[in-house]
């Protein structure tokens, strides 16, 4: 099966994930360059992102459950938890940039 994305693509988060210093992660509705795809270790043969966020360690299967060390920092997602902001209007992609400026202003809250 061809992966969903393509490198350079850029995709939204659908899910938050932190790391558990709470340093790093995605946040849901985030826009995300698509910068390296692969197949996943495990029995799920999903095709997973690494969308430049680095985090040493540990990974696992959302899920199958499946664990395994990443020797190198890069964090790999699930492509599931990401769409395709090229099927997204422009408007959109503006509504998100508004609703990531006010977050970032702590006038909302991230969910
Ligand atoms: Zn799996």
């Amino acid at each position: 099966m061809n992966p969903r994305f393509h490198i350079g693509q850029k995709v939204v988060a659908l899910k938050t994930f932190r790391a558990t210093n709470g340093k790093t992660g995605i946040v849901k509705g985030q826009v995300y360059p698509v910068l390296d795809l692969r197949s996943s270790k495990c029995r799920c043969r999903e095709w997973e992102v690494y969308v430049g966020v680095d985090e040493y360690g540990f990974m696992q299967c959302v899920n199958c459950g499946f664990t395994s060390r990443e020797p190198e920092y890069q964090w790999w997602f699930s492509e599931s938890h990401f769409a395709p902001i090229d099927e997204l209007d422009e408007k959109l992609q503006n509504i998100f940039d508004e609703a990531l400026s006010e977050i970032e202003q702590g006038e909302l809250i991230a969910i």
